[in-house]
């Protein structure tokens, strides 16, 4: 076996899909912590494609990444991505204002519809009469992350790439023009290229290799299902968001699912649900809509990982040759995924710059360390 032209450590979305990308061009190997793809992030989160969340970056990331989930190249995927979900944001007479700014923002970006009460309760029978305005994209995507990961990694192996699980990097190396990442098991591996998608470990990645960190913050957040009332009809139900952080919900196979949007301060881990953020989610749900939550089917809870202006990182590293940060994809890093991974792959084999909205220097990691460490 050759040794790779680049090395990407971590397996989530952010890795593989740049793999993925930079296998059109380069050897690549992917080394993956755990004994499985997508085990932390991008295992756990909601799925979604849709605009009511993060900026006008975020939005133009998620806007130049929707036709790659409508369209996937040839051979990517067998099953489709994704199938649409309607996105409803609603929101109380005294949130009426906040409702309209979401509106304007979102609509540079998705046709919009524009509903009064009526038309809020006709699209989510579940919501109390407080939700008296909303907007609705009809064009939102829930996506199917197995098979975007699959596909990923389908993608890396067709292009001569490998990936290794079970295969956590203790320590990292720069000698001779190359990294050297050697893994807990003792495995080593050399390359001239590192791309660091570590997700909330990021940080940490960079201290084992003597690069400055970017500061980035993992936040927990927790999901639980639990039965929708008798004779609702899911299919129908939108992805449904208070315009405010305090609740989402969905319809989630065959049950519904509800997140607190809890932001909670975590080290990098193996997230686990919180009672409180378990209770708080059961509480809006039933604040805001007629469902008793009698019973928590299941619950989870992972990290969101943000840089410190809560825009993604993607970029070489100014302190170190050859290492490339690409992290902070906070809650949009599935929904942005195809926009990134062809940015790095822009970034690092030279390909045309993919998103027009988009400069390099909103992503450059250099904007953090520029501050006194
Ligand atoms: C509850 C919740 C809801 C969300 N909802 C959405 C949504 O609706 N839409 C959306 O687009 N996004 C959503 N997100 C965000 C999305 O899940 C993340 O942005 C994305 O998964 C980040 O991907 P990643 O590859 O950076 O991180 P990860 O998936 O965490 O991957 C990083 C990988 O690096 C590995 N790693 C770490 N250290 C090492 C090491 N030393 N050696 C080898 N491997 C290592 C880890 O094991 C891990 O597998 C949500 C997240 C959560 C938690």
């Amino acid at each position: 076996m050759s040794a790779p032209d680049i090395i990407v450590i971590g397996g989530g979305i952010a890795g593989l899909s740049a793999a993925a990308a930079l296998s059109k061009h380069a050897k690549v190997t992917v080394l993956e912590a755990e004994e499985q793809i997508g085990f932390h992030s991008s295992g756990r989160s909601a799925t979604m494609v849709h605009y009511a969340l993060g900026d006008r970056l975020v939005r133009a990331l998620t806007l130049a990444s929707r036709p790659f989930f409508e369209a996937p190249p040839e051979g990517f995927t067998d099953v489709p991505l994704g199938h649409r979900m309607p996105v409803l944001v609603h929101a109380r007479e005294d949130e009426r204002e906040a409702l309209d700014k979401l509106d304007a923002e979102i609509s540079q970006f998705a046709a919009l519809d524009r509903l009064d009460a009526a038309g809020v309760h006709d699209m989510c029978p579940l919501l109390r009469d407080a939700a008296l305005h909303g907007i609705a994209d009809r064009n939102g995507i829930r996506l199917d992350p197995h098979a975007l990961l699959q596909g990923n990694l389908k993608q890396l192996r067709i292009g001569g790439g490998e990936l290794h699980t079970g295969a956590r990097v203790a320590a990292v190396e720069r000698a001779g023009g190359a990294w050297t990442v050697t893994s807990e098991k003792g495995e080593r591996f050399s390359a001239p290229t590192l791309v660091n998608a570590a997700g909330s470990w990021a940080d940490a990645v960079a201290q084992l290799a003597g690069v400055r960190t970017l500061g980035l913050e993992p936040k927990r957040r927790t999901i639980i299902t639990f039965d929708a009332p008798p004779g609702t009809e899911l299919e129908r139900l939108p992805f449904t968001k208070t315009i405010g952080d305090e609740l989402y919900f969905a319809p989630e196979s065959g049950r519904l699912f509800a997140s607190p949007m809890d932001e909670v301060p975590s080290d990098p881990c193996d997230a686990q649900p919180e009672e409180y953020e378990v209770a708080l989610a059961a509480f809006r749900m039933e604040e805001r809509t007629t469902v008793e939550v009698r019973q928590i089917h299941s619950k989870w809870a992972g990290l969101r990982t943000f840089t410190p202006d809560r825009h993604p990182a993607a970029g070489f590293a100014p302190d170190a040759k050859g290492f490339f940060w690409l992290a902070g994809q906070g809650g949009f890093g599935l929904q942005t995924s195809p926009a990134m991974a062809a940015i790095v792959e822009s970034l690092i084999a030279g390909t045309p710059w993919p998103v027009d909205d988009v400069e390099e220097s909103d992503l450059e990691p250099g904007r953090f360390l520029r501050q006194p460490a």
